[in-house]
C-alpha cells in the first residue's frame, strides 16, 4: 500500500502543494502557513476497524519504532519516511487518568487529565519534535544542505529540540528570552549540548530573529509554524479517543500560546472522523492567561479581527505569547469544534494549579490555566457537570518547581489560598508530637 503526504497551503484560495522534503515554512505564492495533507483515499482502503486494531496492536509495544505513541500511527503522520531515519524516544502513550477528587471539588463527575508532560523532555513538544527531527535526518540523508536545526522557545520547544537533536547527532540552536523561562527549562538544552542563545527580549522577539536566520537553507526552522511539528502533536487527540476505547469525550480543554497545539488537536480528531473512526466531535476549549490573551480578545469579537499584543509577564511562561503564529489555524479549529476561549488571571491559575496538586496532581502553571478555565466554565454553565471532560496537561510540574516554591512561600503578588509550609522544629520527640497534634487537629477541622 502506498500512502502519501505533502505540504499544502492553508489558504482556501491557493492550496499550493510542496513535497515534504522541501525546505519551506510558508507558501511561496501567498505567504500563508502550510499543513501536512494526506492521501485519504489511500488510507480509506483500510477500514476504520482495521486501523483501530493496528493502532492497538502497536500501542506501547516493543517493536521499534511502532511502540511510540507517534510512530504507532506512522501511516497517518509521515508515511514516506524510512524507519532508519526515525529519531524516537518512545514519546506519547502518556497516562490519561480520572481526576476523581478534583472533579468532586469543582463539580464535574467525569473529569480526566491527559498528562502529556510525562514524556522524555517533560512536555508535549516531544510529540512534534520526533517528527520534525526525523524528517530532517531523512533530508540530510538525501543530501539536503541542512547543518543545524533552530528554534525560538518559551522553554519547552528548545528542550525537546535539543534532546532529539542530541539523539540524532544533529546540531541544535535555541533562542531563548532571557530570564523568562524556568531554571529546569534552561538547563535542558544546555545539558543536551545545544548552542543556547539568551536574547534580551520576549518570545515574540526571539521568533522574529529565528525566522531571519532560517531564511538560509542550512539552518532548518523547528518552530510550530513548521507543520511537521503539528503532525506529531495531532496524535494527542487520537490517543485520548483510543484510551477511551474509541469514544470521543464531550469537551477537551487545552492551554494555548502560539496556538499550534490546538490546531494539532483538531487536525487529529478530524482525520479520525474523515476515516470513520469516530462520528462525533468534542467541543474544544482554549485556555489563555489573561496577561497573554490575544486569542481570547479576538474570540470576544467573534474572530472578526485579530490584534497582536505585547504579552505581559505571566507565571504561565510557556504561553506568554502576544503574536501567535498559528492564529488562523486555531480559529479554523475552533469554528469546526464549536469552540470556546476563556482566560485565567494569575491568581486563578496559581490557585487552580495548587488545588490540582492537593487532589493528587503535580501541575505546571499552564495546566493551572486550563483547570482554572474549566472551573469558570462550569460555574457559568457553559460546561455541564454530566459531560466527559478531558484537560490536557502540557508539561511536567517538576519543570516549574520554582513557581510552586514561590506559591507555597507566599511570594507571589497575591495571597496563596492553598499554601503549605514546612514546620521547622528542633530534633525533639516532644516538639514533633506537639506539632503533629496541632496539625492533625487543624486538618480535621478544615476537612469537615
Ligand atoms: C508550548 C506549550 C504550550 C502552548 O502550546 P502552543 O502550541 O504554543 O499553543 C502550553 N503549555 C506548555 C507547557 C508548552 O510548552
Ligand atoms: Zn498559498
Amino acid at each position: 500500500m502506498s500512502y502519501r503526504a505533502w505540504f499544502q497551503c492553508i489558504n482556501e484560495g491557493c492550496r499550493a502543494t510542496y513535497p515534504l522534503n522541501e525546505i519551506i515554512y510558508r507558501c511561496r505564492n501567498c505567504g500563508s502557513l502550510l499543513e501536512v495533507t494526506h492521501d485519504l483515499a489511500a488510507l480509506r482502503q483500510r477500514d476504520a476497524k482495521a486501523w483501530m486494531k493496528l493502532f492497538e496492536e502497536r500501542y506501547k509495544s516493543n517493536t521499534w519504532p511502532y511502540g511510540s505513541g507517534v510512530w504507532g500511527k506512522k501511516e497517518w503522520i509521515l508515511p514516506q519516511i524510512a524507519d532508519d531515519n526515525i529519531v524516537s524516544m518512545y514519546e506519547g502513550g502518556t497516562n490519561l487518568f480520572w481526576a476523581e477528587r478534583f472533579g468532586k471539588v469543582i463539580g464535574v463527575d467525569d473529569l480526566w487529565v491527559k498528562l502529556c508532560g510525562n514524556t522524555h523532555s517533560g512536555s508535549f513538544k516531544d510529540l512534534g519534535m520526533t517528527v520534525l527531527v526525523s524528517q530532517v535526518k531523512q533530508m540530510i540523508s538525501e543530501g539536503a544542505p541542512i547543518k543545524a536545526v533552530a528554534c525560538a522557545s518559551t522553554g519547552d520547544t528548545s528542550a525537546a529540540l535539543a534532546v532529539y537533536c542530541a539523539g540524532a547527532g544533529i546540531p541544535a540552536i535555541v533562542l531563548l528570552p532571557k530570564n523568562k523561562i524556568s531554571i529546569a527549562q534552561l538547563v535542558q538544552p544546555i545539558a543536551n549540548g545545544a548552542l543556547v542563545l539568551s536574547l534580551d527580549t520576549d518570545f515574540d522577539g526571539c521568533m522574529k530573529v529565528v525566522q531571519e536566520i532560517t531564511k538560509d537553507d542550512t539552518i532548518y526552522l523547528a518552530n510550530s509554524m513548521n507543520s511537521l511539528r503539528i503532525e506529531g502533536q495531532k496524535t494527542v487527540g487520537i490517543e485520548i479517543v483510543q484510551q477511551f476505547d474509541w469514544e470521543c469525550p464531550d469537551v477537551i480543554v487545552i492551554p494555548g500560546g502560539n496556538l499550534g497545539n490546538v490546531s494539532a488537536l483538531g487536525s487529529g480528531l478530524l482525520m479520525m472522523r474523515d476515516l470513520g473512526l469516530i462520528t462525533s466531535l468534542p467541543r474544544i476549549v482554549v485556555a489563555q492567561a489573561e496577561r497573554a490573551n490575544p486569542l481570547y480578545r479576538s474570540y470576544l469579537k467573534h474572530f472578526d479581527s485579530f490584534e497582536p499584543m505585547q504579552a505581559q509577564k505571566t507565571l504561565a511562561s510557556a504561553i506568554q505569547i502576544g503574536n501567535p503564529v498559528s492564529y488562523e489555524k486555531a480559529v479554523r479549529t475552533l469554528r469546526q469544534f464549536n469552540g470556546i476561549v476563556e482566560q485565567a488571571t494569575e491568581q486563578e491559575l496559581a490557585d487552580a494549579a495548587a488545588l490540582g496538586d492537593r487532589t493528587g496532581m503535580f501541575t505546571c502553571p499552564h495546566t493551572g490555566v486550563a483547570l482554572a478555565v474549566l472551573i469558570k466554565l462550569l460555574k457559568a454553565d457553559k460546561i455541564d457537570k454530566s459531560e466527559r471532560v478531558v484537560v490536557i496537561s502540557t508539561a511536567h510540574g517538576l519543570k516549574f518547581a520554582d513557581f510552586k516554591v514561590r506559591y507555597h512561600e507566599g511570594n507571589l503578588e497575591f495571597p496563596s489560598q492553598y499554601a503549605n509550609q514546612p514546620i521547622e522544629l528542633p530534633p525533639s520527640v516532644a516538639a514533633v508530637k506537639e506539632a503533629l497534634a496541632h496539625a492533625l487537629q487543624k486538618r480535621n477541622k478544615t476537612d469537615a
